[in-house]
């Protein structure tokens, strides 16, 4: 058996610059390392695809991934991590399943249509109502959280805090007298977060951490244990929590451990949200120099990981998507629902990428300005 698969390094030059809202960009040192193990685990002798989820080597894998997210988040003892499959949508139905037992509610902040969907869900099995909408604003603004009106009697507040599609952030996290339940898919792990006010964080990975298959879920223990009983097995956070129950997404997991080490290297969520802030607040800086290029989030609201934008007409944003596309600046056009440009700026997209992406708009906005 030949030792390594050779990866081309003309391969390694041809990756563009990607802005894809997700699946999305990953750290070149990870795919690298990926690569260099495919063949085979060290000491193990089969590759990630081949090992049983309950071998040793998956056992490590997942405790270092454990690990790993507890010292980033400053996790303590009373938070589990879980490593689901299904989805953020998944989530949108098992949170109200465990937490919204018949007679309670739950409140919602309704940012746009990710955390619709997640009403929606919980509407099928119980009641839930709305703390707050951006709806009036075509999503463009979020409802402050000192505006939300939160039921104290609610079983949990549940919020989306980054809107992937509309390009809105909650870069604070809020206060309020229930647990939140937060839909961080799209800025998990972009900048350091107060735990406090949390029941439970969800996330799938194919944004900011890893590749599609898994969604990180942390859940306070004493929150946990205000699920309901009877569930289905596979759909009780408790069954995760208690043991491994079933076949985890193995491979995916496996890339997020590795995800999770960059991130250490890179000097933990101070040192990405740092970074996160310059990439941003460069584009948004170049958005708002001239009256070419529209942003679409009110100031306020502005998401550091998802940068929406307009230009005149639809036909010039699918020439510069296009363009754009043709120098090797990736995945531009916004979301089939809301149309526009987008420009993801997750934590593995290097500020190299953001220089060229602002040098293409300079070079547009001359031409078609
Ligand atoms: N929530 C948010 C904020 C998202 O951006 C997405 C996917 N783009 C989802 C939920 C749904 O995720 P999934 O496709 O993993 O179900």
């Amino acid at each position: 058996m030949d030792a390594a698969i050779t990866f081309p390094q003309s391969l390694v030059q041809a990756r563009g610059h990607n802005f894809c809202a997700g699946p999305g960009v990953l750290p070149l040192p990870v795919i690298e390392a990926i690569r260099d193990e495919l063949p085979a685990l060290p000491g193990v002798g089969a590759s990630v695809f081949e090992i049983s989820h309950r071998s040793d080597a998956y056992t490590e894998i997942a405790a270092s991934a454990r690990a790993r997210l507890q010292r980033l988040l400053g996790l303590g003892d009373e938070w589990l991590v879980l490593f689901l499959q299904g989805g953020a949508s998944m989530q949108f139905h098992q949170v109200p399943l465990n937490f919204l037992a018949p007679g309670q509610s739950a409140d919602y902040v309704v940012t746009g249509v990710w955390a619709e969907k997640a009403l929606k869900e919980a509407r099928l099995l119980g009641e839930a109502r709305i703390a707050a909408s951006g709806e009036a604003s075509g999503y463009r603004a979020l409802p402050s959280a000192e505006s939300w009106e939160v039921d104290p009697e609610a079983a949990y507040l549940h919020m989306t805090s980054n809107n992937t599609i509309y390009g809105t952030e909650y870069r604070t996290d809020p206060s309020v007298p229930v647990p939140i339940v937060s839909d961080a898919s799209s800025d998990f792990l972009s900048r350091p977060i107060d735990l406090d006010p949390y029941g439970l964080i969800y996330a799938g990975a194919q944004k900011n951490i890893g590749p599609a298959g898994v969604v990180v879920v942390l859940v306070r223990d004493e929150f946990l244990q205000t699920r309901r009983a009877g569930l289905p097995t596979l759909l009780d956070y408790g069954t995760h929590a208690a043991r491994l129950f079933h076949t985890p997404p193995v491979f995916a997991v496996y890339v997020v451990e590795k995800v999770l080490g960059w991130l250490e290297e890179e000097g933990g969520l101070a040192g990405i949200a740092e970074r996160n802030e310059r990439k941003a607040g460069r584009l948004y800086d170049r958005l708002d120099a001239s009256g070419f290029y529209h942003p679409f989030a009110e100031k306020a609201s502005r998401s550091l990981m998802n940068v929406t934008f307009r230009l005149a007409t639809e036909e010039l944003e699918e020439r510069f998507a296009s363009e754009a596309e043709a120098s090797g600046l990736l995945a531009l056009a916004g979301h089939r629902s809301a149309g526009g440009l987008r420009a993801s700026l997750y934590n593995a997209l290097p500020e190299e990428a953001v220089s060229a992406l602002v040098a293409f708009m300079d070079d547009f906005e001359a031409r078609y300005g």
